[in-house]
C-alpha cells in the first residue's frame, strides 16, 4: 500500500470485546462482539478520528491554517473536527445545519453544540438546504480573509478520510478477530468505503453489513463503491468495485436522519442495560436496531460470529431532543 501522510493522536488499536448477555436476552443463538472505535480517545471519540489523523495530516501539508466543514446540528464529525484543529493549532470554522424551526427557537448550546463551543470552533448556522452554499461561503470568505482554509469534506469522507477505515479493517485482522460479519452504520460512505478495501487487502471472508441512517440503498451502493475505487487507487491497490460488491442494509430509514423512534431507543436500552455500552441515537442507535432486527429475523445463522463497529455518538444523547424522548419513556 501507497503511504500517505498521517498524524497519530488517536487511541489505537481500539479495543475488541465480547457482547455476550445482548444475544442472550434476546434469544438469538449468535456470538456477539463490538469494536469500539466510539474510544478513539478524541474529545469522546467516534470514527471521525481515525479519518481526521489523515485529513489533518494533509491540511497541514496545504500550509492550512483553518478547518472548515459542515454537518448537522448534533453533527460528532463536525466535533472531532472541531476537537483536531484545536490540537494542532488550526482555527476551525464549522457550519451547522438545523431544521428553520429549530433554528429560531434553538436549543441553548447541548451536546456536540456545547463541545464545539469548548474546544473553540466558529459556528455558522443555515438550514439544511442552504447548507452546502453556506458552506462554500464560509470557505470563500475565509479564503479573502486571508485564513488559509483546507475544505473537510462531510463526514470527513474524501479518498483520504476512507483511507482510514482500510488501515483499521487491518488493524481489526491483528487483533485476531475472524467475524462472520461486520456490521455498522453508514451514511456519508467514507467508513463502509474504507473497510471494504480493508476486507478486500486482508482476503475477509466474511460479510461486511452496513446500516444505511439516511440513503435510499441504490445511491449508498453506489456512493460506496465509487469511493471505495478512489480510495484503492490512492493506496496504490489495483482493485474495483462495482455497487453489488457494497452490501447496504436501507430498511431501517425509520423517520429520516436524525428522528429517534423506537426501534432506535430500544437498542440504545438494551445495549445500555444488557452491557454498559452507551449507542447514540442518531447513528449507532439505528444500526444496531437493524441489526437486532436482523438477527431476530434469522439473518445470522446459528453461532455466527456478529461484530458490530461502535462508531461513536453519544454525546447527542444529551440533546434534549433526544433525552427528553429517552427520558419520558424511562
Ligand atoms: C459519521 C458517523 C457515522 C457514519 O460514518 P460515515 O463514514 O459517514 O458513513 C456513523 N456513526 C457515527 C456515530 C458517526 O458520527
Amino acid at each position: 500500500m501507497n503511504q500517505i501522510p498521517r498524524l497519530q493522536f488517536a487511541h489505537l488499536p481500539t479495543p475488541v470485546e465480547d457482547l455476550p448477555r445482548l444475544p442472550q436476552a434476546l434469544e438469538v443463538p449468535i456470538r456477539l462482539s463490538i469494536k469500539r472505535d466510539d474510544a478513539t480517545g478524541l474529545a469522546l471519540g467516534g470514527n471521525k478520528t481515525r479519518k481526521l489523523e489523515y485529513l489533518v495530516a494533509e491540511a497541514q501539508a496545504h500550509g492550512a491554517r483553518t478547518l472548515v466543514t459542515a454537518g448537522a446540528a448534533q453533527s460528532n464529525h463536525c466535533r472531532q473536527t472541531a476537537a483536531a484543529a484545536a490540537r494542532f493549532g488550526f482555527e476551525c470554522i464549522l457550519v451547522l445545519s438545523e431544521s428553520q424551526t429549530n433554528l429560531t427557537r434553538y436549543e441553548s448550546a447541548t451536546g456536540n453544540i456545547l463541545l464545539d463551543q469548548l474546544l473553540g470552533a466558529e459556528i455558522i448556522w443555515t438550514t439544511r438546504p442552504e447548507r452546502d452554499v453556506a458552506l462554500q461561503a464560509a470557505f470563500q470568505d475565509a479564503w479573502q480573509a486571508g485564513r488559509r482554509p483546507y475544505q473537510i469534506p462531510y463526514g470527513g469522507s474524501s479518498p483520504v478520510g476512507a483511507a482510514a477505515y482500510a488501515y483499521a479493517f487491518l488493524e481489526l485482522v491483528g487483533q485476531g478477530a475472524q467475524p462472520d460479519w461486520v456490521v455498522f452504520a453508514s451514511s456519508s460512505g467514507g467508513t463502509q468505503a474504507g473497510i471494504a478495501v480493508g476486507a478486500r487487502l486482508a482476503g475477509f471472508r466474511g460479510r461486511v453489513l452496513g446500516i444505511s441512517i439516511d440513503e435510499e440503498h441504490d445511491v449508498l451502493q453506489q456512493k460506496v463503491a465509487t469511493l471505495a475505487n478512489e480510495t484503492a487507487e490512492l493506496l496504490g491497490e489495483k482493485m474495483t468495485f462495482t455497487p453489488e460488491d457494497i452490501f447496504v442494509n436501507a430498511d431501517y430509514l425509520g423517520g429520516g436522519y436524525g428522528v429517534m423512534g423506537a426501534a432506535e431507543m430500544e437498542a440504545v436500552r438494551l445495549f445500555g442495560r444488557q452491557e454498559g455500552i452507551l449507542l447514540d441515537p442518531v447513528y449507532t442507535g439505528r444500526a444496531a436496531a437493524g441489526l437486532i432486527d436482523l438477527a431476530r429475523k434469522g439473518l445470522f445463522k446459528p453461532g455466527e460470529d456478529v461484530l458490530f463497529w461502535h462508531t461513536g455518538g453519544a454525546p447527542a444523547l444529551f440533546a434534549p431532543r433526544y433525552s427528553e424522548l429517552l427520558q419520558a419513556d424511562h
